[in-house]
C-alpha cells in the first residue's frame, strides 16, 4: 500500500493538505527584509493611467536608490517601448541607479501544450542596465502556486529567477523550491507607489531593505491561487519566495521512502502474532501523528517530505490489524454460548480433536424450560454458570461446555471410564445441594456418556444428552448410550411422526378401569387411560409415548382425543342406563394452556354430558411446580365445572395445607403407598392420617392400585372413599367396562 502510493504520487494531494495544516502551525512573520512597493488601486487612481508611465517607473527607481535601498526589483512587464520620452526617463534613472536594478524576463509557452517557451525579456535600453530575473510562475495542476524556480534555460542561456537574485542566492538552473507558506504575507511590508514617489514613506524605512515592485491592484490581474491565503498578487509571491530563501537554505524535498521504510518496520512490530490490541493503538496514534512529523525538518532543515506513502502503510496495517482482530473475536463468539459465556459444543469439537480416543459425558438439567421460565432469563443463565463452576470444581478443573439449553458436557480420557460411575455418584453428591441464585433451586441433574471414539462429535454429543434424558426417565442417576439407545430413539421419533393417523384410524383409543366406592360397594365411574395399539409395533403402553409426545409439543392433540373419546362413552353408558363418571389425565404441559381449557370447555358444553360426572387427574408434581400459576390454572379448569383430582399423591413434596388452596376436590393417593400398606406400617400411617385430613379439608380420597382383597379391607376401614386397582378391575375397552357394570349390578341386585 505504501509503495503503491510512494510510486503513483496518487497522496499527493493529501500531502498537500497536510502541508497546509503544518504550515499554519508553524506561521510566522516574514523577516522584514524584502518590503513591496505596490502599484496599488490608489496609485492608479492618483495616475491616471495603466501601464503606468515609464517615467514614473523612473522617478521610482530614483527613489527607492536614494533611499538606500540594498536592491531594487520590478514584476512589471517591460517588454514593449512606449512613449520614447518615457523610455528614456526611465533607461536614464536605470543608469544612474547604477544598473542594479532587477528587471523581470517572463517566459512563456510557445503554443498551448507546447515544451518551447518564448522570453519576453525588457526592451534593449532598459536591459542594457539592468540585471534580468525570470519571473515564471509555475502553477500546479489544480492551478496553485506552491512551488518555484531557482532559475531558468531560455536557448540556452541560464537566468537566475528573480527571487534568487533579491535573496542573493545561488542559482541552480531548473532546480524548484517549495515556497515557505508559514510565512504570512500580510507580514512583509507593503508601501504604495504612490506614497513612495510622494516621499511619504520615512527615509530610514527602505535603507538596506530588498525592495520588489509589482501590481496589487485588482484591475492588473497578476493574481494567484496558493495554500492558505487564497487568492494573492504575483509580486507578493515573489516576495514570499525570496523570503524563504533568505532563510540561509534552498528548500528541499526529502525522499518519503525512509519514511515508509520506519513506519514498515512499526507495522511488522505490531503485526507479529499475539496480543495485539494494544500494539495496534500504538500504530493508530503514531498514523495520526504521522502527517505532523515533516514540521520538524520544515523548521529546522527546509526540507520537507511526502508522508502520504507512510501514512497510507500505517492505516492499511491498523486495517489488517484490526480486522484480524475482529475475525478472532468473531471466531472466539462461535466457540461461546452467548448467555453464559461458556464455550459451546463448536469449542467441544474443536478441543475433542486433540483427545481422539476421549468420551464425553452430558450432565442434563432435568426439567430446565420449567426451572427458567419460573427464574427469568438472567437467573437461569446464572444458575447454568452455578452448575458449570460445581461440575468443574468436582471434575479435577475440566473445560465444561454449555452444548444446549439444559446440558453441560465434559470430556474424559480413554481409560477413565472404569471410575466413571464412582466419579458421577460424587458429582450428584456435590450437586444435591440447591444452588442459589435469588433464591435456592433444587438442580436435577442426570448424566449420559458415550464414547466419542470414530464418530462425528456433534452425533455424539447428542447421543450423550439422549442417554441422560434416558437416565432421567428411568429415574438412573447415568446411562451409557448403546447403539439399542440410539435405535430407540428413531423408533420414538418416527411414533410421534404417525401419531396423527394413529388418532385417526382409531390406532390410539381409551381404556377404562373401574372405580368402586367403598360405602355403597358400587362401581361409580371409570379412569379412563389411553393406547396405542400399533399396527407393526403392537401395543404400545402410555408411559413409553406420552413423554415423548409431550416433549415433542402434541400433548394436545392426544389429550383432546380422549377426552372426547371419554365423554362420548360416558354417554354411550348413560344410554345403556348407567350413570357413572369418568376421569381423565390431563399432562402438566397442558395444566395452565388457557387455549386448551376453553377447548375442553367447548367440547364439554356440546356433549350435553353433565360436567360434573368428569373429572381431571393432575399429577402432584405439576400442581407443585409453579404453585401460583397452577393455582390461576386449576380455578379455570374448575369454572368449567369439573372435579379435580391430585394424582399420585405422596410422591411430590405439597404438603396438605398447600393443597387446600388448590380448588382440588379429591386426592388420589399413589399406588407405592397403597400397595404396601399391609406390610409397611409407615406407609399405612402415612394412607391413614392422609384420610383423614383430608376429609378434614372436604377432600374425597382415592386409593390407586389395589391388588387385593386384604387392600381393599384395610382402605375400607381406613375411611377411603374410592378404590381403584386390579383386584377390582384391570383397564379395559369401552364396551368391556359397560358389560362389566351391567355384570355387576345383575350380581348386586
Ligand atoms: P396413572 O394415572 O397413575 O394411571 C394408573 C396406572 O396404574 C395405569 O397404568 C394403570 O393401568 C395402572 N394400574 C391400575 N391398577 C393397578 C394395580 O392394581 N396395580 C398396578 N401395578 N398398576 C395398576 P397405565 O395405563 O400404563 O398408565 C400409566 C400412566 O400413563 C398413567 O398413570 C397416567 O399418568 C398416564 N396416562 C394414561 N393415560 C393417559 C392419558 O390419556 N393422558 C395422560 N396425560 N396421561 C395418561
Ligand atoms: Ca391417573
Amino acid at each position: 500500500m505504501g509503495a503503491l502510493v510512494l510510486l503513483s504520487g496518487v497522496g499527493e494531494s493529501l500531502d498537500q493538505q497536510f502541508r497546509s495544516s503544518r504550515d499554519s502551525l508553524r506561521s510566522h512573520a516574514a523577516s522584514g527584509e524584502v518590503h513591496v512597493v505596490e502599484i496599488d488601486a490608489r496609485s492608479l487612481d492618483r495616475i491616471g493611467r495603466w501601464p503606468l508611465p515609464r517615467s514614473v517607473h523612473g522617478a521610482l527607481i530614483d527613489q527607492l536608490h536614494d533611499a538606500g535601498a540594498r536592491s531594487i526589483a520590478f514584476d512589471v512587464d517591460f517588454s514593449a517601448v512606449s512613449e520614447p520620452s518615457e523610455d528614456a526617463k526611465m533607461a536614464a534613472a536605470l543608469k544612474r541607479a547604477g544598473g542594479s536594478v532587477i528587471l523581470p524576463t517572463i517566459s512563456r509557452a510557445a503554443g498551448s501544450g507546447s515544451a518551447e517557451f518564448n522570453e519576453s525579456a525588457p526592451i534593449k535600453p532598459f536591459r542594457d542596465h539592468a540585471f534580468l530575473g525570470a519571473v515564471n510562475v509555475v502553477p500546479d495542476t489544480d492551478g496553485f502556486i506552491r512551488r518555484m524556480l531557482l532559475g531558468v534555460e531560455t536557448f540556452g542561456v541560464p537566468r537566475p529567477a528573480l527571487p534568487t537574485l533579491l535573496a542573493e542566492s545561488t542559482a541552480k538552473i531548473g532546480q524548484s523550491f517549495d515556497v515557505d507558506y508559514a510565512i504570512e504575507p500580510s507580514s512583509i511590508p507593503r508601501h504604495s507607489l504612490i506614497d513612495v514617489i510622494d516621499g511619504k514613506v520615512l527615509a530610514g524605512a527602505l535603507a538596506g531593505k530588498r525592495v520588489i515592485i509589482g501590481g496589487t491592484a485588482i484591475e492588473i490581474g497578476d493574481r494567484y491561487p496558493v495554500p492558505r491565503y487564497g487568492v494573492i498578487p504575483g509580486v507578493v509571491i515573489q516576495a514570499l519566495a525570496a523570503e524563504t530563501l533568505l532563510k540561509g537554505k534552498v528548500p528541499e524535498t526529502w525522499n518519503g521512502a525512509w519514511l515508509l521504510g520506519m513506519v514498515l518496520l512499526l507495522t511488522g512490530w505490531t503485526l507479529r502474532p499475539g496480543l495485539r490490541a494494544r500494539r495496534i493503538s500504538a500504530l493508530a496514534g503514531a498514523a495520526v501523528a504521522i502527517p505532523m512529523l515533516p514540521i520538524v525538518p520544515e523548521a529546522f532543515f527546509a526540507a520537507t517530505v511526502a508522508v502520504a506513502p507512510a501514512l497510507a502503510a500505517a492505516l492499511a496495517a491498523v486495517g489488517i490489524a484490526a480486522a484480524g482482530i475482529l475475525a478472532d473475536r468473531a471466531r472466539e463468539r462461535a466457540l461461546t454460548d452467548p448467555d453464559t459465556g461458556l464455550p459451546n459444543t463448536r469449542a467441544l469439537v474443536a478441543s475433542i480433536r486433540s483427545l481422539p480416543r476421549a468420551s464425553i459425558v452430558v450432565a442434563r438439567i432435568d426439567r430446565f424450560a420449567a426451572i427458567a421460565s419460573g427464574l427469568g432469563p438472567d437467573a437461569a443463565g446464572k444458575l447454568i454458570l452455578r452448575v458449570a463452576d460445581r461440575l468443574r470444581y468436582a471434575n479435577g478443573e475440566r473445560d465444561i461446555f454449555r452444548t444446549d439449553e439444559a446440558s453441560l458436557a465434559w470430556l474424559e480420557d480413554a481409560g477413565e471410564e472404569a471410575t466413571l460411575g464412582q466419579r458421577l455418584d460424587a458429582l450428584a453428591a456435590v450437586m444435591r445441594a440447591p444452588v442459589e441464585c435469588g433464591r435456592p433451586v433444587d438442580v436435577p441433574l442426570t448424566f449420559g456418556h458415550v464414547r466419542a471414539d470414530g464418530q462425528d462429535t456433534k452425533q455424539a454429543v447428542a447421543n450423550a444428552t439422549l442417554a441422560a434424558q434416558q437416565a432421567s426417565r428411568k429415574g438412573t442417576r447415568w446411562e451409557s448410550f448403546t447403539e439399542a439407545d440410539g435405535a430407540a430413539a428413531d423408533w420414538q421419533l418416527s411414533l410421534v411422526g404417525e401419531l396423527k393417523t394413529a388418532l385417526a384410524s382409531g390406532e390410539i383409543h381409551n381404556w377404562y378401569q373401574p372405580k368402586l366406592d367403598l360405602i355403597s360397594g358400587e362401581v361409580v365411574g371409570a379412569e379412563a387411560l389411553v393406547r396405542w395399539v400399533h399396527p407393526t409395533r403392537g401395543a404400545i403402553m402410555p408411559d413409553s409415548f406420552i413423554p415423548l409426545i409431550e416433549e415433542h409439543g402434541r400433548a394436545r392433540d392426544l389429550t383432546a382425543h380422549v377426552i372426547g373419546q371419554a365423554l362420548q362413552d360416558a354417554l354411550d353408558w348413560q344410554a345403556s342406563g348407567f350413570t357413572l363418571g369418568v376421569a381423565v389425565n390431563v399432562s402438566a404441559t397442558l395444566l395452565a394452556d388457557h387455549e386448551f381449557i376453553e377447548m375442553v370447555g367447548q367440547t364439554l358444553q356440546a356433549s350435553g354430558l353433565p360436567t360434573s360426572r368428569v373429572t381431571i387427574e393432575v399429577t402432584e408434581s405439576a400442581a407443585m411446580n409453579d404453585p401460583k400459576r397452577a393455582i390461576a390454572a386449576l380455578e379455570s379448569w374448575s369454572a368449567l365445572g369439573v372435579s379435580i383430582s391430585i394424582d399420585d399423591y405422596g410422591t411430590g413434596q405439597s404438603s396438605l395445607a398447600y393443597l387446600q388452596k388448590l380448588p382440588a376436590t379429591e386426592l388420589k393417593i399413589d399406588k407405592s403407598f397403597v400397595q404396601t400398606i399391609g406390610s409397611d406400617r409407615r406407609n399405612a400411617i402415612m394412607v391413614r392420617s392422609t384420610v383423614a385430613l383430608a376429609h378434614e379439608l372436604g377432600m374425597r380420597v382415592v386409593a390407586e392400585g389395589i391388588e387385593d382383597a386384604e387392600c381393599l379391607q384395610l382402605l375400607s376401614e381406613m375411611g377411603c372413599d374410592t378404590a381403584q386397582g386390579y383386584h377390582i378391575g384391570r383397564p379395559m375397552s369401552a364396551s368391556m367396562f359397560a358389560a362389566f357394570v351391567a355384570e355387576r349390578s345383575r350380581r348386586a341386585a
